[in-house]
């Protein structure tokens, strides 16, 4: 029997903890054992001598512990990882995904700082930690056990893996295959580039959302900013629409966004322009055009919540001029991706750009992200997309 490294919790366990967030930072501990390296499992125990949980362990880290298990009797060995994504892929399947799914993601799967989506037989997968890093073989060889992956890809070119010391990469996790790979979504096809396209190449996160437009584009003219690869652009036209025209600042986005159109049939109806957003709309609500549908899908505006007032003055100032191009009576499909700002705090942004709009909402729905990014109650970073459609008079 191994002995295992200790890791001593102050006398007041903070709230999270206690509540089953998997996160220790550095101020919260009291002793750790001075033999602990980065990246050794320990296991975590409060001041009274009780077991608390599991986890990997980074002195680099503000996060200095991620808790992998609160079960004293659960081993962490490469069976532990097969057993989780195993899990993972089972209650996915529960929720009715088949093809394609976020298979873990992070935290609120019990697997901090790893994701991995599944594309049809294609996997992506992103380490973020170091103490998840080095389990990285154990994780290909479960998706080898569970799955007949024709391909296994590793996007590791995110820069929050430097907080924990390690070097961004990306490249194969199993024998070389061609990245650029096609998808079938709500009865539509998309490309998508494992290799060059945004985080793992697709945002998964909208894939239930997208069909929420169905009926509020029916013969409509509809325009989309922050559109990516065109894909609520290329929804609306399945759905009916007379006209789409999606932007996006990305060249590679548009282009691809043109291909997805030409994949689906959909050419004609769709028109994809590389172009900044909030320029362009601003130009066009002071020349006073108008659509059906207005759909916006920005980028975060901050990473930080020092910065979150910049945030939400960035995420009003598009709003107003996304509702002031929609016609009287038309909608209003907006998106917010940022765990900082939270469900409430997006929908009082959106009353202050109707009031400045000069705009009556009415709501038609209000989601978050797809159930295959679970929400984990008491972990508040679980729950980040907001997804809003409303009526404007
Ligand atoms: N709705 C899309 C995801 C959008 S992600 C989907 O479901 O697939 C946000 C997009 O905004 C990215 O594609 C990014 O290239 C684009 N973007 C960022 N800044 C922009 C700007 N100033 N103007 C237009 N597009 C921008």
């Amino acid at each position: 029997m191994v002995t295992m490294l200790k890791v001593i919790l102050k006398k007041k366990i903070s709230d999270r903890v206690a509540k089953g967030h998997p996160w220790i930072y550095n101020n919260e501990i009291h002793a750790i054992d001075p033999s602990a390296n980065a990246g050794d499992i320990v296991d975590v125990y409060n001041t009274n001598g009780n077991f608390i949980g599991r986890g990997y362990f980074n002195p680099a880290s503000q996060i200095q512990v991620r808790l992998l298990t609160r079960d004293i009797h659960e081993v962490i060995n490469d069976e532990f990882f097969y057993n989780r994504i195993l899990a993972c892929w089972v209650y996915k399947q529960k929720l009715g995904y088949i093809e394609n799914c976020r298979l873990v993601f992070g935290e609120a799967d019990g697997l901090p700082s790893l994701i991995i989506d599944k594309f049809n037989d294609y996997f992506v997968l992103q380490t973020m930690s170091l103490g998840m890093d080095l389990w990285k073989d154990a994780i290909v060889s479960a998706l080898n056990r569970i799955f007949t992956p024709k391909g296994i890809y590793e996007r590791n070119d995110v820069p929050v893996r430097e907080l924990e010391g390690l070097e961004q990469k990306k490249g194969f996790l199993s024998a070389p295959f061609p990245t650029e790979i096609i998808i079938n979504e709500n009865g539509l096809k998309f490309h998508v580039d494992i290799e060059r396209g945004q985080k793992t190449g697709y945002f998964l996160d909208q894939q239930d959302n997208r069909r929420e437009i169905q009926h509020i584009v029916k013969g409509a003219d509809v325009l989309e900013a922050f559109c990516y690869t065109g894909t609520f652009s290329m929804h609306a036209a399945h759905y009916g629409a007379k006209k789409v025209l999606g932007l996006d600042i990305s060249e590679f986005a548009v282009e691809t966004a043109r291909r997805n159109a030409a994949l689906n049939g959909l050419s004609d109806k769709c028109e994809f322009r590389a172009v900044n957003a909030f320029d362009v709309l601003k130009q066009w609500t002071r020349e006073e055009k108008q659509w059906d549908v207005v759909m916006i899908d920005p980028p975060a505006f901050t990473k930080t919540r020092a910065n979150i007032q910049k945030a939400i003055t960035g995420y009003k100032e598009i709003n107003l001029r996304a509702m002031k191009l929609v016609k009287p009576g038309g909608f209003l499909v907006t998106a917010s991706c940022t765990n900082l700002v939270g469900p409430d705090l997006f929908l009082d942004i959106i009353k202050m750009a109707a009031k400045d709009a000069k705009k009556q909402i009415r709501q038609v729905c209000f989601r978050t992200q797809a159930a295959d990014h679970p929400i984990v109650w008491n972990m508040d970073n679980t729950n980040y997309l907001k997804f809003l459609i409303v009526e404007l008079t």
